[in-house]
Formats: C-alpha cells, sequence, structure tokens
C-alpha cells in the first residue's frame, strides 16, 4: 500500500481537518483548490457516495451521467452565461479549436433543462427525478481549507421536474428526508436551515449545516426547534428603540465621532436612536456603478447578501441584468468617482442631493436617465477621469432599512465633518427614501420573529447540502414545456438538490477527531479495522493476524494489515492517525488464545478470543451504524 504519513503539521493547513487529512496521506494538493484522493481518501468518497446513492435511489432518483464539458449556448439561453463567467466568475470558460465558447460545468441545470426540453412531452412522464454523482468546477475566489472548498470536487446533484408547485413540494420533501437520512447515516450532527437562494434563483431552499467550529457559516436557531436559518438570509425582531432624549432639531458639534459608540457616548444617547447612513458602491453586468446609501437604525448592521438581492432585483432599472459587486468603496474608489469630499461618518441621508449642490459648479445632472423612482441624483463630474465614459458615472441610490422607518426626533449626520443633527424626523428636516427594504442583519440575541420569547441562538456550521425549489425560472427562460390532462401547454416545475461529497467527507473529520487524529463514523471509515502485528519477527503474531485479516475480509470487515517492519508505537500511531474505528493486536495476548481490540472512538480496550472476534467487530460495527 502507498502509505505515507507525515509526522508535523503541514504548513498550508489551517484547520484540523484539512491537516489530518494532509497528514494521514488521505490527500495531496496538486494546485489551488485541486488536490488528489489518494487511495484512503477515494474509500470514504465511495462510501459516501453509495449512502447517497441508496438514499437517493430509494427516493426514486435515477442516476445519470452528464456532460462536464458544457456549450455556453445553453448558459446563454439561461441567462447565466454573464452571471457564471463575470460577475462571480466563477465558471471556467474556454474556447475550443473552433473558436466555440465552452464551460467546465459548476452545476447542470442549463444541461438537464436542455434534455428535460427534448424528452418530456406529457403529464403522463411526469414527475422525474435524475442525478449524478461526479466532479464539478468552480474557480472559487478563495479556495481554502482542503476539500471543504475546492475548485475542483465531487457533487451529487439531483432534479426534479414536476408538474406544478404542489408536485415541486413534494419532491422537495422527499430531497429533505433523503438528505437527513444521509447525514444521519453517514454519523455526522446536523441542522437543516433556511437559505439564500442565491444565483441559482428560485424560492424556497434549504441548506444542511454540519455543525462544526471551522465551518464557514452562521446558523441562527431557536431552542424550541422552530426556527434555523442562515444568517445570511435570517430574520428577527430587533430590540426596542429607546425614547429619544431630543425633542427639537438642532445641529451639533460632534468631535470624533465618526463610530456610532463615540457619537452615543457623546452624545448621550441610544444607538436605536440614530439613523446610520452606510455607504456602499455597486457594479451592474453592464458596467454601471451605482454608490448606493442605506440608511439603518445605528445599533444594526448591514446584511450584504440581503442589500445584493435587493440591488439585483433594481438592476433592470439600470438597464442590468445582475450585480457584479457590492462593496463599501474604499477612498480609491471615491477617488474614481469623483466624491473623495464625501463626509464619512457624518453622511446624512439626503448626502446625494447635497452633493450635488455643493459641487453644482462642477457637475451636470444627467436627470433624463434617471429611473427615478429607485435614485436621487445623478451626475457626471467633470473631474471624473472616465467621464467620456458615461457608464462609470456615479449615481446615488437611497434605500432605508425598514428599522429606520419609524424612529422619531432620531440623530443623524450632517454632511459635514464634526457634525451631527438631533430631533430629526422623516417629513421633516429629510425626505424618506421611497425604498424601504430588510437589508438588516439578524444576530444571537434578537427575538424571534414566531415567538418573541425565543432568542436566537448561534452555532457554526458547515453547508454540505443544498436544496431548492427552482420553479419554472429555468424552463421558462429556456422553453421546457409539457402538455397537461386539458391538453395545455404548461412550463415544468423544477427543483435542484445539491450535496457536497467530498465536502461532506472531510466535514466528518471536522466534527469527530482528537489529538491524535481522525475518529471515522463507521458508515464511511475507508475501513472497519486494522490488524497490527506488533513484532514482524514473531511468527506466531503474524500467523494470526494474517489468518484474522483473512477471515475478517471475507465477512465483509473491510480490514487492513500493518505488518510493515517498524515498532509497535510507531504503528499504533498511524493507525490512531488514519483514524480506523477498531486497531486488533496480536500482541501478549496471544498466549492466552485472544487478541488485543481497541475501540478508536472511546479507546476501550477489550481482550477478546480469537475465534470470537470476527463476530464481536460484526457485531459492534451493526450497533455504530444503526
Ligand atoms: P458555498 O456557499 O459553500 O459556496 P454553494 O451555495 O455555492 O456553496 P451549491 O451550489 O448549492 O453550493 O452546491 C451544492 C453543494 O456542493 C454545497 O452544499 C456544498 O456542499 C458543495 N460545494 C459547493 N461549492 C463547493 C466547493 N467549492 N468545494 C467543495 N464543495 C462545494
Ligand atoms: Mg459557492
Amino acid at each position: 500500500m502507498l502509505f505515507v504519513t507525515l509526522r508535523d503539521d503541514p504548513a498550508d493547513a489551517e484547520i484540523p481537518s484539512h491537516k489530518l487529512l494532509l497528514r494521514a496521506g488521505y490527500i495531496r494538493r496538486i494546485g489551488s483548490g485541486v488536490y488528489a484522493y489518494l487511495p484512503l481518501m477515494w474509500r470514504v468518497l465511495q462510501k459516501v457516495s453509495q449512502i447517497v446513492r441508496q438514499e437517493m435511489n430509494a427516493a426514486g432518483g435515477q442516476e445519470c451521467l452528464l456532460p462536464q464539458l458544457q456549450p455556453a449556448d445553453l448558459w446563454k439561453e439561461s441567462g447565466r452565461w454573464d452571471t457564471y463567467t463575470k460577475a462571480e466568475g466563477i465558471m471556467f470558460a474556454l474556447k475550443d479549436r473552433r473558436d466555440q465558447e465552452q464551460a467546465l460545468g459548476p452545476t447542470h441545470e442549463e444541461v438537464i433543462t436542455a434534455i428535460a426540453r427534448d424528452m418530456i412531452r406529457s403529464y403522463r412522464q411526469l414527475p422525474q427525478l435524475l442525478y449524478q454523482i461526479q466532479t464539478k468546477f468552480r474557480d472559487e475566489i478563495r479556495p481554502r481549507f482542503g476539500l471543504m472548498r475546492g475548485r475542483e470536487f465531487i457533487m451529487k446533484d439531483a432534479y426534479s421536474f414536476n408538474i406544478d408547485e404542489e408536485s415541486l413540494e413534494k419532491s422537495y420533501q422527499d430531497m429533505h428526508t433523503a438528505y437527513c437520512n444521509i447525514l444521519r447515516r453517514s454519523g455526522l450532527a446536523f441542522r437543516a436551515v433556511q437559505a439564500d437562494s442565491g444565483a441559482i434563483g428560485g424560492s424556497a431552499s434549504q441548506e444542511f449545516m454540519v455543525l462544526a467550529e471551522a465551518g464557514e457559516d452562521e446558523v441562527l436557531y431557536t431552542e424550541d426547534g422552530q426556527y434555523a436559518a442562515n444568517v445570511e438570509k435570517a430574520v428577527s425582531l430587533p430590540p426596542e428603540v429607546e425614547p429619544s432624549p431630543f425633542t427639537s432639531y438642532e445641529k451639533r458639534e460632534t468631535p470624533e465621532s465618526q463610530t456610532i459608540e463615540k457619537l452615543c457616548q457623546f452624545l448621550k444617547c441610544s444607538p436605536t436612536q440614530v439613523v446610520k447612513n452606510v455607504l456602499y458602491q455597486t457594479i451592474f453586468d453592464n458596467g454601471t456603478t451605482v454608490l448606493v446609501l442605506v440608511s439603518i437604525r445605528g445599533d444594526q448592521e448591514v446584511n450584504e447578501v440581503k442589500l445584493q438581492n435587493e440591488l439585483t432585483k433594481l438592476a433592470p432599472k439600470y438597464g442590468a441584468k445582475t450585480v457584479i459587486k457590492v462593496a463599501v468603496p474604499d477612498a480609491e474608489d471615491l477617488k474614481k468617482l469623483a466624491v473623495e469630499s464625501l463626509p464619512l461618518g457624518y453622511i446624512a441621508p439626503d448626502i446625494a442631493i447635497s452633493i450635488r449642490d455643493r459641487d453644482s459648479d462642477t457637475t451636470t445632472a444627467t436627470i433624463d436617465t434617471i429611473p427615478d423612482s429607485v435614485t436621487r441624483s445623478v451626475f457626471d463630474s467633470n473631474e471624473n477621469p472616465h467621464k467620456s465614459a458615461k457608464d462609470v458615472a456615479p449615481r446615488f441610490l437611497c434605500l432605508v432599512d425598514k428599522t429606520a422607518v419609524d424612529l422619531k426626533n432620531f440623530v443623524t449626520g450632517a454632511n459635514e465633518s464634526g457634525y451631527h443633527v438631533v430631533g430629526a424626523n422623516w417629513g421633516e428636516q429629510f425626505q424618506l427614501p421611497e425604498l424601504a427594504v430588510d437589508v438588516r442583519k439578524a444576530k444571537l440575541g434578537d427575538r424571534a420573529i414566531h415567538n418573541p420569547e425565543q432568542t436566537l441562538q448561534s452555532a457554526r456550521g458547515i453547508e454540505v447540502g443544498h436544496i431548492f425549489q427552482l420553479g419554472i425560472k429555468y424552463s421558462i427562460a429556456m422553453g421546457a414545456t409539457y402538455t397537461n390532462e386539458q391538453g395545455e401547454e404548461k412550463p415544468l416545475f423544477m427543483g435542484c438538490y445539491g450535496v457536497g461529497v467530498s465536502r461532506l467527507a472531510q466535514a466528518a473529520v471536522e466534527q469527530s477527531y482528537d489529538q491524535d487524529g481522525i475518529i471515522w463514523p463507521v458508515a464511511i471509515a475507508p475501513y472497519h479495522a486494522i490488524v497490527t502485528i506488533p513484532n514482524i519477527n514473531d511468527t506466531q503474531q503474524v500467523e494470526i493476524a494474517e489468518k484474522l485479516y483473512a477471515q475478517l475480509n471475507q465477512a465483509g470487515v473491510e480490514t487492513l494489515l500493518d505488518d510493515r517492519n517498524e515498532r509497535a508505537g510507531v504503528k499504533f500511531k498511524d493507525a490512531d492517525l488514519i483514524g480506523i474505528p477498531y486497531r486488533i493486536v496480536t500482541g501478549r495476548a496471544i498466549a492466552n488464545g485472544k487478541v488485543e481490540v481497541v475501540e478508536r472512538k472511546s479507546r476501550k480496550s477489550h481482550e477478546i478470543a480469537i475465534a470470537e472476534v470476527v463476530s464481536t467487530l460484526k457485531q459492534w460495527m451493526n450497533e455504530a451504524m444503526s
């Protein structure tokens, strides 16, 4: 066996599971986000795949294998070519020798919809559920943590086709059940949570989170089990507003008060009485840059995923299809947009108007291009180095978060460095932005909407699965229809369902290890048992070990034999490191017709009669996997 373990932690691995998989010889890094699955890892991946396959088959799924090389035309039909190659830029795109654009599949909605369009004609053929287990390619911005976020990884993706919403909901529920079974059988502690639908589109979606400290996602949930959501999507009740101490409108000097905390200390007020105005810059896929001002209650933060979703909805008003980027502009961005003089930290909700007025000699408002329901002003500065390129003219878009709408006598910026105003009101000193949205970040300790007595708890999770109700988004875009019982042509309802097979395997390690190494759940361990010969020069030890090794494998207990010419201590260390659930040692006890059997997880050691090893292990395995 090609068996190489490392004593020390590899330098480039940050989280325990990544370090352990490298050290124990499961994976090798070949390039950024690209790994070789070595024989031990491949066995784990096949076990996970097998569990996934069984549960998908049990839910009526049909396994297939779709091409990884996908023609750009399909992605142009669905409207996702630009999003995936430019906006998110996550798709590897290439040109073939005929100069035709192609992509390496990051996901397969387009391919499967094209197939459904050709093959599904009638309601009699529905519902359908197809799935595949395959390598996906994604040019992730930050590939990291080994298999957790690779640029090439294994996914099970499934797609359902249904006649209507109701049937789709049924398929979605079936997948929910299948996913719970997959994770339970893989021996993982997990939670299903409400999720953001992101660029895939559609309505309902849930993520399956494996709970672990190193998880990239934050989950907010309530103890009563009634609510759990990814923080990107979570909603809650904000804390109550404290009554304002200010009764009349006034401009106040507030030196050194760029932050809410300092401001509140200085003015002796609560952050709930402040309207904070946060500046963002968004770039649409047609190149238009828009400055976005979000007015939100001072004690709250902006959820950038919710903000991006709101901005995506507005894209058509800017002649665009989607948002490429939302970010807080840095000094350089502000300079590029010729708004470097903004009084950062003292911005008022009507900044757009003031800036234009103040700089009116150098700006030209291009009013005719304003989508007027959403912008306050549009201007094109003469100082703008890109002034000939109209598409970079900054525009201000003012949004107000719902938390700031009902505030009375509030504090906010005065549009002048070192000054704020107090006792302000919407409709008096400031016009309330027309677009009131929920872009607020729910957080730990907030009251739950379904029951204000429940407060949100927080946990970290690794997203290993995601199920979506896509609805008719793709079937409309690509013309995938069927004929219903009444003879009418209707769009297919679709769902899509993904499991990160390689991510799940590593998540299992992240959830289960100790200072000596990996502790695999029995169901997905590469081998169930390892027979270790302490001294290979002792022929009796070798003989018994080889016999047990053969018997165990024959009985379906997948077993390794460590007959290397190494010290016993080295072999025990390696067995612990690679995390095989049961270690059988043909040591001193053989004098009494017994062997030592150690359970990796509990470290409990038992002396078991040689003749009973097979039956005992089979029993333990069954218990562990039930
Ligand atoms: P993430 O938010 O982590 O990037 P995603 O929302 O892009 O995930 P989906 O498109 O829903 O993921 O893909 C389905 C599943 O594939 C995910 O739940 C995850 O388990 C897995 N997955 C996605 N991206 C990667 C990756 N880069 N490396 C490994 N697994 C991944
Ligand atoms: Mg992703």
